[in-house]
């Protein structure tokens, strides 16, 4: 039976997979095959991952494979500039800080930051602002659970509309 090309991820392609995440070590990271809902994204527009998406390309509808993605296809390398020293004033001071807990907050810009506790010495606290998967690579299992055409007003926006997508 041909492949039906509508089918097929690539551009304008809207796509549903799901997917399981594992570390190196074989431990589930993320999945949402747990009775969760599809991730859905508009193919080509940097949504996901570079090395899934490459992946992706070119998949039917129903395909399913594993993948190995290296950090640079993935979150990248740690930068060292992201380890910081600051204050234990920083946080609330009702806050329970203790290390490998993972803050929220904003830099002095509004941005806003999440760092892991990575030390505690005293009144000095260092904290990571890298991806916690930066460094790693990644093993992927993938199922496509669905591929249609972007509308025109997606293909427009470059995101999906509907489930799983905007609303507006
Ligand atoms: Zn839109």
């Amino acid at each position: 039976m041909a492949a039906d090309t509508k089918q097929v991820v690539g551009p304008n392609k809207v796509v549903a997979v799901y997917f399981t995440l594992k570390n190196e070590a074989g431990e589930v990271v993320e999945t949402n095959r747990r009775g969760g809902k599809p991730l859905i994204y508009l193919h080509g527009t940097k949504a996901i991952l570079p090395g899934l998406e490459k992946a992706l390309e070119g998949r039917a509808k129903d395909a399913q494979f594993s993948v190995t993605i290296p950090p640079e296809l993935a979150w990248g390398s740690p930068r060292p500039e992201f380890i910081e020293k600051v204050l234990r004033s920083t946080f609330p001071e009702d806050m329970k800080v203790q290390v490998g807990l993972l803050v929220r907050g904003v830099d002095p810009n509004g941005k806003p930051i999440t760092a892991t506790i990575v030390s505690i010495e005293g009144d000095e606290i260092t904290i990571d602002r890298n991806h916690p998967l930066a460094g790693k690579t990644l093993y992927y299992d993938v199922i496509v659970a669905g591929v249609r055409d972007a509308t025109r007003e997606e293909a427009l926006h470059g995101h999906v509309h509907g489930a799983g997508g905007a609303h507006h």
